[in-house]
């Protein structure tokens, strides 16, 4: 693809006259991509004078996230600010990785990048603010989340999504840490939450047609990995999905579907794929909603529903009823059949079977060796400088297999529940297993 560097004449409303005089500003130009602005300075004083930094939002992988007010307007943003020589070139990598795909989408659901600022050891993301922090925070808040709730995160969740699918992206890492809120209004018993899918620093774009183009590398962080990722198969965009399905039962009952204290049987969990709605809190959510979790967590990610099929299901649409029509062909089809009682989905899985082969032959490529896709061996956290993290270094592998006890008994040392460590910010976990906990407890 045609890329290429130009000077960019200053038209940034955000760089105030002493930063321009200061700094040059170039932005990659890309036909893919949309402009946006990225200057070199010296040092972090150059920033200071376009924005005042605040208080400190959240702690990445890479970096430390700040608020931060654009002195000219008094518009608050969120930066980003990564140092480079602690990230080590993979880690910059995956940076540069996160600022393509960004600069590759505009989506009401998806985080917006303004500019970008560089100084020969930092990187800084000027990013749209989320005042209200992680999804995540608000449900240990409120332990769980209505039905109503629920609908319209997913269905905001699904259509950004569906955005990126239909763009050849698949995010990888969809957890509710990389879910925040942009807004929260109470609206009689419920809230409306808005949200913005953040954290592209995992996400990989399709690099061409032909089942060698499947994706391999084992992204993700533990509780939210799809089957397919956890066993080492080749897998499509359906990881995303299956994401999804843990978002959603998460919103509503509060705990993961799958949860262990030991990752090697939370694998086998996931693996297995059983769903238990047994309990009072389940005793009120709806049968079409348990229908749908049923759908998205289909551990056959060729049985398991698209996004934009998700997108399209009465639910979304806000019908609790089980008998709502059906809106797209293969619910049609499905009707007439008989279907078994506890498979929901498997009723498409014929009709899904051709449309898999097709979704596997428009496979997703790690793309080869390039400056924005590192290849997979790259991207093995123990290769990144300055983290230290329990990876089975004896493994080169790029497909990895199932956790060993040896990956556990590292993990069971220094990490603690959702794919983070203890001592430190959440690693982003890239071709190993194990490397993060899947010890999950409550939120
Ligand atoms: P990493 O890629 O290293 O995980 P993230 O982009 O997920 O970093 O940012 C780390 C944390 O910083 C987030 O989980 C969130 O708490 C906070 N954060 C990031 N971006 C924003 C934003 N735009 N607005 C508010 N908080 C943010
Ligand atoms: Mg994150």
């Amino acid at each position: 693809m045609l890329s290429l560097y130009c000077l960019n004449t200053g038209q940034s409303a955000n760089v105030s006259g002493a930063a321009k005089k200061m700094a040059s500003q170039w932005t990659r130009v890309n036909s893919a991509e949309k402009k946006v602005p990225h200057t070199r300075i010296e040092d972090e004083a150059d920033i200071q004078q376009t924005y005042s930094f605040g208080r400190k939002l959240g702690q990445g992988s890479f970096g430390v996230v700040f608020e931060a007010t654009h002195i000219e307007t008094q518009k608050k943003w969120a930066i980003k600010k990564v140092n480079k020589e602690k990230a080590g070139r993979s880690g910059v990598k995956l940076l540069e990785r996160e600022v393509s795909i960004l600069k590759r989408v505009n989506h009401a659901h998806i985080i917006h990048l303004e500019e970008i600022f560089e100084t020969p050891k930092k990187m800084y993301l000027v990013i749209e603010l989320c005042e209200g922090g992680e999804l995540k925070r608000l449900l240990q808040k409120s332990k769980r989340l209505s039905e109503e709730e629920t609908r319209h995160i997913i269905s905001s969740l699904a259509e950004a999504i569906v955005y990126l699918h239909k763009k050849d992206i698949v995010h990888r890492d969809l957890k509710l840490e990389n879910i925040l809120i942009k807004s929260y209004h109470h609206s009689d018993d419920n809230g409306v939450v808005n949200i913005k899918v953040t954290d592209f620093g995992l996400s990989v774009q399709k690099g061409g047609v032909g089942s060698e183009n499947m994706l391999q590398a084992t992204c993700g962080t533990p509780i939210y990995m799809a089957p397919e990722v956890i066993n080492g198969h080749e897998y499509s965009q359906q990881c995303d999905v299956w994401s999804i399905g843990v978002i959603m039962y998460m919103l509503l009952y509060g705990e993961p579907p799958f949860m262990s204290s030991s990752e090697e049987h939370l694998y086998e969990l996931i693996k297995k794929g059983e769903l238990n709605f047994s309990g009072p809190v389940w005793d009120t959510i709806s049968d079409a909603a348990k229908k749908v979790l049923r759908c998205l967590l289909k551990v056959d990610p060729a049985h398991r529903i698209t996004a934009s099929e998700l997108l399209d299901n009465p639910w979304i649409g806000g019908d609790n009823s089980m008998n709502a029509s059906p809106t797209n062909v293969l619910e049609m089809m499905r009707q007439f059949r008989d279907a078994p009682e506890d498979g929901e989905c498997d009723e498409l899985s014929t009709g899904f079977s051709s449309l898999s082969l097709s979704r596997s032959q428009e496979s997703l490529a790690e793309p080869a060796a390039s400056p924005e896709f590192p290849t997979a061996p790259a991207l093995l956290p123990g290769s990144v400088p300055g983290l230290s993290l329990e990876v089975d270094t004896d493994s080169n592998s790029s497909k990895p297999s199932t956790p060993t006890k040896q990956h556990q008994k590292k993990k069971n040392s220094s990490s603690s529940s959702n794919g983070t460590k203890k001592n430190g910010p959440p690693v982003k976990m890239c071709n190993t297993l194990g490397s993060s906990s899947a010890q999950v407890g409550r939120l």
